[in-house]
């Protein structure tokens, strides 16, 4: 299609059914670089977690006046993002997939009629991944040789009378999978057997599938509106109908994971906590990012002018290469300032960034400590060289002291982070348990949000105090490593 306008291309996204794991590469790549997230409340907060960190995300699924915002707002909301921020790359995030009773067609059709460009990617459908879930294969040789999926919500939508053709789907020999609609589901039911179907067809539902709270119930077509009300079963959930519901009792592998029903909040920064958080997920926990403190680069404080009089340039990390470059470009300069310069970097994932930026380094020490940074540059060049160091205000003295004549520019900030935006505050309150890896992630945890999760998972003796003296009960690792604390937690949940 040919380009006619500037305007920001929408994404159409399906986000799966809740499981993060479940959200494909595709969905990925597209919140990493999205300025605006359009998002629905079935959203989990783990893929929220996901999009860019400079993203503005828009609940519309519940907004502040705690009012749905009707399908028509949405529409239009996506169509004024689009004409408003030429070049931008704007999410619409759905649960499940947007094609599946998801109202995207809607969408897209309002995107069209406005000219504006959009895509869509296609989600892991509740229909089918739900119930593979719980163990039950919505199709199976010689049970079930076709699947319908039916929504349950019509009545509500049209008035007094059901569209739904029960006659023909009572016939239906293949399973019946039922989306929305708990609410009708008593009614579904004696019509469906009216119809002739038969009442001991075994039922499932299933709520919350794929996320912590996963449960399943499992009735007959004449215990079901029932067996709802005395289990209250809430949405969302699926229903699904047919032979292949009993493979359930024997299939329901989710269960088994050692912390399945987990709901975990990590507090480390996401540079750092990947390697737990990915290791916890594994695991069967939903595991929620909460970092405690954030970078900021320090605007407006340099002298330009000067940078002219150094001869060597050195970064200590991505942050201070990053926001280098950030203030650099901001004072109206580019990258031809640095010419003829040499540079510096601790270590590969500085240099690496650096590349990005399109600059190769000509000093990396081998063992990537900014001890080994001062060393080499002490050997390396020339006495009378003059150094810039490029570093955070948490830096320390190390390589001042080991090269005396630097200067150093406080290039960013670490401070605390206040606050927890709307959707990851009701993700910390439901969690069932928080890690803390240092004390003054104990001490930021507290201050930023009254959430007190029952229990905390610590690593060493000074973290566990801090934690108890919040009134955290607290259960410690033996050894000061994410492996040793890893393996407490499995064993706390055992
Ligand atoms: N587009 C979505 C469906 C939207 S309709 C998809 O493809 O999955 C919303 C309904 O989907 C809910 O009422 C419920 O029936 C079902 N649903 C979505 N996520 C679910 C989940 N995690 N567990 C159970 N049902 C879910």
């Amino acid at each position: 299609m040919e380009k006619t306008n500037n305007f920001g291309k929408v994404y159409l996204i399906g986000a799966g059914p809740g499981d993060p794991g479940l959200l494909t590469l595709r969905a990925h790549a597209i919140l990493e670089k999205a300025d605006v997230v359009v998002y629905d409340r079935l959203v989990s907060p783990a893929i929220l977690g996901m999009c860019n960190s400079k993203a503005q995300l828009v609940d519309v699924g519940k907004m502040p006046t705690h009012h749905k915002v009707k399908q028509s707002e949405i529409n239009k909301l996506l169509v004024k993002f689009a004409c408003e921020m030429p070049g931008a790359t704007i999410a619409r995030l759905k649960g499940g997939d947007p094609f599946v009773f998801g109202r995207g067609g809607e969408e897209a059709l309002e995107l069209v009629a406005a000219g504006v460009e959009f895509e869509v990617v296609p989600g892991v459908t509740s229909a089918i991944a739900v119930p593979a879930y719980a163990g039950i294969p919505v199709s199976h040789r010689g049970i079930a040789t076709s699947f319908h999926i039916i929504t349950g919500h019509e009545k509500a939508e049209s008035g007094d009378s059901f569209s739904l053709d029960f006659e023909t789907l009572a016939k239906c020999q293949g399973t019946l999978i039922f989306l929305m609609g708990i609410g009708n589901m008593d009614f579904i039911a004696r019509r469906l057997m009216e119809c002739g179907k038969d009442p001991k067809t075994p039922l499932a539902f299933i709520e919350k599938g794929t996320t912590p709270f996963q449960r399943t119930v499992m009735a007959t077509l004449e215990t079901a509106g029932e067996t709802i009300a005395r289990e209250n079963v809430t949405a969302p959930a699926i229903t699904i109908m047919g032979g292949v519901v009993e493979l359930g009792k024997s299939l329901a592998w989710k269960k088994s994971l050692p912390l399945s029903g987990k709901r975990l909040v990590v507090t480390r920064a996401a540079k750092q906590s990947s390697g737990i958080s990915s290791r916890l997920s594994a695991l069967g926990a939903e595991v929620i990012e909460t970092p405690m403190i954030e970078t900021r680069a320090v605007e407006g404080t340099f002298d330009w002018a000067t940078l002219a009089n150094f001869d060597i340039l050195a970064f200590t990390s991505t942050n201070g290469v990053e926001s280098f470059f950030k203030q650099l470009f901001a004072a109206g300069f580019d990258v031809r300032v640095l010419a003829g310069k040499k540079i510096a970097s601790v270590g590969k994932i500085t240099e690496k960034k650096l590349l990005e930026y399109g600059i190769r380094c000509d000093y990396v020490p081998e063992d990537h400590t900014g001890e080994g940074l001062g060393l080499l540059l002490q050997k390396e060049v020339h006495e009378e060289s003059r150094i810039l160091l490029l570093q955070g205000n948490l830096a320390d003295d190390t390589l001042l002291k080991l090269l005396p004549n630097a200067t150093r520019w406080v290039v960013y900030e670490t401070l605390p982070v206040a606050e927890l935006p709307e959707w990851k505050r009701e993700a910390v309150e439901s969690a069932d348990a928080v890690v803390f890896a240092s004390t003054s992630a104990v001490e930021n945890f507290v201050k930023m949000t009254d959430a007190r999760p029952r229990s905390s998972f610590c690593i060493g003796r000074m973290t566990e105090a801090a934690a108890n003296k919040h009134g955290f009960e607290t259960v410690t690792s033996d050894e000061t490593t994410m492996d040793s604390l890893v393996k407490k937690i499995v064993e706390y949940y055992a």
